[in-house]
């Protein structure tokens, strides 16, 4: 009887999980590797949440998934997304630095019901997004392996930075330095 609630509670989860993966557009792949649903049942799911929920507006990506980190750098406002995320991932223990033992199917679930809030949350919290569900994915896995990007701290507000690991580390976050006045050297307070 335990068992077959556990399976019962599993199979939930999973179906729950991949719904909310499709809504945020993730691909294939990583739903598969998340929900250990196949392929085939994931195309059905996608098929009926998008013809029978009329949510036409969802789209599949089959291809691969973003890999470039310097994404991340691109301007000032994917940096502050990024940074933003970033503290929602660890804020949330999402960011695991020793890549720890290899889950289970149900700590992997919950791994990603956590990570379906930390960016639900980050949507919440910017009104165009420039990240999307699956750089999102990426940026933890860069950050988890620190070869291209790491994080660091605002030397003005103390807030996490998102840095590129073997460039000129910015000394402070986008919100400090647009909010402070640029520095203008041979000018003292007497000159004004
Ligand atoms: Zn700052």
């Amino acid at each position: 009887m335990r068992i077959t609630d556990d399976r019962y509670t599993r199979d939930r989860l999973r179906l729950d999980l991949a719904l909310r993966l499709i809504r945020h557009e993730a691909r294939t792949r990583t739903i598969r590797s998340w929900t250990g649903l196949t392929d085939d049942r994931i195309r059905k799911l996608y098929r009926s949440y998008v013809a029978d929920a009329g949510h036409r507006d969802v789209r599949r990506h089959r291809g691969k998934s973003p890999r470039q980190s310097a994404f991340f750098m691109r301007n000032a406002s994917i940096r502050r997304e990024a940074a933003g995320l970033a503290t929602l991932l660890c804020v949330l223990g999402l960011l695991k630095r020793d890549g720890g033992t290899l889950p289970g199917a149900l700590e992997q679930l919950r791994f990603g019901e956590n990570f379906c809030e930390a960016y639900e949350t980050f949507l919440s919290l910017n009104e165009r997004p420039q990240i999307s569900f699956e750089h999102a994915c990426h940026l933890l896995r860069s950050l988890e392996k620190q070869n291209e990007i790491c994080l660091d701290d605002c030397e003005g507000c103390g807030s996490l930075l998102v840095i590129m690991r073997y460039a000129e580390r910015p000394k402070v976050c986008e919100f400090c330095a647009s909010s402070r006045p640029p520095a203008r050297p041979g000018l003292s307070v007497g000159d004004c």
